[in-house]
């Protein structure tokens, strides 16, 4: 099943405590269409980049046979930019510098054939934004979002109104009990569900994640990964693994959505191993399914004889 990405095409600046790049490759609906390539080949991205965009980078999307028709190409401004800085403790960041440059004016518009888009990956943009693109789309069998604190904050009425719109929200632990306003993440996590999307997924950094279907609850551990080198891009690299996965085998049953949270948390490990998206560029099926075995491994409980 073909998967459509809205998000944003960026240029990142990045300083960890293993190093620094001045200008990277990055963005959500970046990431999402690298990780979700590897298991679906019918990636649509629908984004808007800038004159200084760089035709390396247009190559390495479509060397994954992601489609670019829906990128918008504006001469009239840079693409947009973001500097983070990361500390010791990996989970914060600060946001240094946003540039929204020609991702201020951006308007989402879907091509024809891609309005019916069955399943829908709605990276962290604004919420009308994200609330526009749905509006465009025929009949989706699966709208995933991401959020973050900023809107949270900032537009939570048209946050809400997407929130009634969308199957899975995928969101890390400190959004959820801020959109919540509540401490406890499970009483959290409820509460959310009621807002709208009938599965909730979230993400707990280098500590794992949780899925939560109605009355289930599924833990995903994380995966003791030696070389972080850069942690952007995790998030959306989680979206792409899990909605690629499910996406390719359309399948959404709580089995294989669990599935689709481990595929997640492989493609965030390997995300975090090198700088940018560098790691996601020449994956192998054999390192991808490997990791998802030794996922596997780590959460073997053995009975009680
Ligand atoms: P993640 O680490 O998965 O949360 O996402 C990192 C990506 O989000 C980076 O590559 C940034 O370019 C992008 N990003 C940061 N701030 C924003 C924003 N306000 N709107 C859209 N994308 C953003």
């Amino acid at each position: 099943m073909s998967l459509l990405v809205v998000g944003s095409v960026a240029y990142d600046g990045i300083e960890t405590p293993f190093g620094k790049v001045d200008k990277i490759l990055g963005g959500s609906a970046t990431y999402i269409s690298l990780t979700s390539s590897y298991f679906t080949g019918n990636v649509n991205l629908v984004g808007v980049v800038g004159k200084d965009f760089a035709e390396d980078d247009i190559s390495l999307l479509e060397s994954k046979n992601v489609n670019l028709k829906g990128l918008q190409r504006d001469y009239s401004g840079n693409t947009f930019f973001w500097r983070g800085k990361y500390h010791y403790d990996l989970n914060n960041r600060d946001t240094l510098d946003t540039q929204l440059n020609v991702f201020e004016h951006f308007d989402p518009l879907i091509p024809e054939e891609y309005k019916n888009a069955k399943y829908v990956a709605l990276g962290n943009i604004e919420p009308s934004l994200q609330n526009k693109v749905l509006d465009q789309i025929e009949d989706p069998d699966y709208v995933v979002m991401d959020t973050m604190n900023f809107w949270i904050d900032g537009t939570p009425d048209a946050l809400k109104r997407t929130l009634k719109l969308v199957d899975l929200l995928v969101i890390n632990d400190s959004e959820a009990r801020e959109l919540a306003d509540e401490p406890n993440l499970f009483r959290a996590a409820e509460k959310v569900m009621k807002m709208g999307p009938e599965t909730l997924i979230i993400k707990k950094g280098e500590h794992g994640a949780l899925l939560f279907t109605r009355g289930e609850i599924f833990s995903a551990p994380a995966y003791p990964v030696i070389d972080i080198f850069d942690p952007t891009g995790a998030g959306d690299s989680f979206m792409g693994g899990m909605l690629g996965w499910i996406a390719y085998t359309n399948d959404r049953s709580s089995q294989n959505l669990r599935r689709a949270v481990i595929f997640g948390s492989v493609m965030a490990s390997f995300c975090v191993e090198e700088f940018g998206p560098e790691r996601l560029k020449n994956l192998t099926e054999k390192e991808i399914y490997d990791r998802y075995r030794e996922f596997r491994e780590l959460s073997q409980i053995p009975e009680i004889s």
